[in-house]
């Protein structure tokens, strides 16, 4: 399979290329040229099948031309080594549980997929070794550290802004060692962010080291997410509830539903989409009035979802062919203040015992309010509670324990190296390495 750029002045990559360099010449973000359609039997059995057995299928779609079966199918079984299930919150509202994973955040599944791909590629190619850089807010470092964790070949650069981090995240990338090096930023996510950007377009560093990107830009970090929304409907399906199903993604960066939208493309029968966003509503605001107007990020309570610019904008306007009617046809819009999140907190809570993060409280009130009759919800609760520990009690005003898996890292040693926000600090620490 080839990889195009969506903004269609580079050359097509292969799948090896568009995952080492993450982002094409042009500064495009990489599209496969086809889109697979499952044949209608698979539809038809799905709810027979484990959810290992349904993203082999997925994955085999995407991937099959590239990487030899059996070692895909290692990557897809090593990854999904936890399960994603659909619980019932409310009267045709469902909650997909993404965050069974190893750091409790859905961005496991594609840092742990995108890890195991791009070893497949060292190996085979006998690249050198690959370096890994993210900037994070929390969530994206801690997923990526883990995922990449112990993967010989491979070095992870996480960049954090300093004190800007809630502890528990903090120390799910500091205290790992061995090939995750946490970089403490002595300035805010967008200083991180930029370092990074700079560090991909400076060719010096570029000749001395190979250096990729694990955000959801990379195809090899986005795709793989389209898996969950197969075994949501084979989940559903099992219930005898998988007619006129809604989605609906908390959405930051866009990655996740884009990956729905991919797999609605293959031939999934969802309904419709809606993007929830909290107050960083560019999304919104397009669906509205047909122009897309970046901002600067707001701070919200779903800081993971804190996002001015939303790169995957991109791929889901490529995949609609700029077409602003088709967009609003099939996805819908909403956006909540913070005190609307903390409203459907504690109502979601106290109606039906049921604890949302901030994140999927966005998810569970866009359904709320949107769900036409007849339709049924299945909202992403993307994050554990537990991850906003002390947020989520206040609201809700209950105890939520911690689980032991999460609890774990904050037992362990931090580990970082303090670092200015010039880029030619971090320049000369990378030409060192
Ligand atoms: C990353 C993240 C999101 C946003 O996902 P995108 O793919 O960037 O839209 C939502 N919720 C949580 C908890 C996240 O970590």
């Amino acid at each position: 399979m080839k990889y195009y750029s969506t903004n269609k002045k580079a050359p097509v990559a292969t799948l090896k290329k568009a995952v080492e360099k993450g982002l094409a010449e042009d500064r495009g973000l990489y599209m496969p040229e086809t889109i697979k359609q499952l044949p209608e039997s698979f539809f038809n059995h799905i709810d027979e099948m484990t959810f290992p057995e349904i993203a082999y299928t997925v994955a085999e779609a995407f991937f099959g031309e590239d990487v030899e079966p059996d070692s895909l199918k290692k990557i897809v079984y090593d990854t999904l080594s936890f399960e994603c299930p659909v619980v019932s919150v409310s009267k045709d509202i469902y909650a997909l549980e993404l965050f069974h994973g190893p750091t409790l955040a859905f961005k496991d599944v594609g840092a742990r997929f995108m890890a195991r791909l791009l070893q497949y590629f060292i190996r085979q190619e006998g690249l050198g070794q690959v370096n890994v850089l993210v900037a994070t807010s929390g969530d994206t470092g801690s997923a990526v550290a883990n995922g990449f964790l112990g993967v010989e070949g491979i070095h992870v650069y996480v960049l954090y802004p300093k004190g800007k981090v809630s502890k528990i995240q903090e120390s799910q990338f500091t205290t790992l060692g061995r090939n995750i090096t946490a970089l403490e930023i002595d300035g805010t996510f967008d200083d991180c962010q930029a370092l990074v950007k700079n560090a991909f377009m400076d060719t010096q560093l570029n000749q001395h080291m190979i250096l990729t990107s694990a955000n959801s830009i990379n195809v090899a970090r986005f795709l793989p997410q389209a898996f969950y929304y197969f075994n949501a409907y084979a989940r559903m399906k099992a219930l005898g509830r998988a007619d006129h199903i809604v989605v609906c993604v908390p959405s930051g960066n866009f990655g996740n539903i884009t990956a729905g939208l991919f797999g609605q493309k293959m031939g999934l029968p969802i309904k419709r989409f809606i993007a929830a966003n909290n107050a960083n509503d560019i999304f919104y605001q397009y669906l509205k009035t047909g122009i897309y107007d970046p901002k600067p990020s707001k701070q919200t309570i779903a800081n993971a979802m804190d996002v001015g610019d939303p790169s995957n904008f991109a791929r889901i306007y490529d995949l609609f062919h700029g077409d602003h009617d088709e967009i609003c046809k099939t996805i819908s819009g909403y956006t909540f203040s913070d005190e609307q999140i903390t409203e459907a907190m504690a109502t979601c809570y106290q109606e039906n015992g049921y604890i949302l993060d901030p994140h999927g409280a966005c998810g569970y009130r866009a359904l709320k309010e949107g769900l036409q009759p007849g339709e049924i919800g299945v909202f992403c609760e993307t994050a554990h509670p537990a991850k906003f520990k002390d947020t989520v009690e206040a609201i809700i005003g209950a105890k939520i324990t911690i689980p032991e898996r999460l609890a774990k890292f904050t037992k362990g040693k931090k580990q970082s190296t303090q670092m200015g926000k010039d880029f030619s600090e971090f320049k000369s620490f990378l030409l060192k390495e």
